[in-house]
């Protein structure tokens, strides 16, 4: 997908967490070893949100992530 923002190509890849360890981004087709996760590859937040995995977009240039989601009302 494009980036609404720069027009550049978006990498696609999940928003993730386990309720144990921070919340990551983690790019399609690409494992985060334990060296990564030691140097903080891929934290969003430090905080823990429980079990979770959520597909998305991600800009690096303009810090923006477009996530496939889907609200009950
Ligand atoms: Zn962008």
């Amino acid at each position: 997908m494009e980036c609404p923002y720069c027009k550049q190509e978006m990498k696609r890849g999940y928003l993730k967490g386990d309720g144990r360890q921070k919340v990551r981004w983690q790019e399609e087709g690409k494992k985060l070893s334990i060296s990564d996760k030691m140097a903080g590859t891929g934290v969003v937040a430090k905080a823990t949100w429980g079990t979770f995995k959520i597909p998305g977009e991600y800009c690096k240039k303009c810090r923006k992530l477009i996530i496939d989601i889907e609200i009950a009302e």
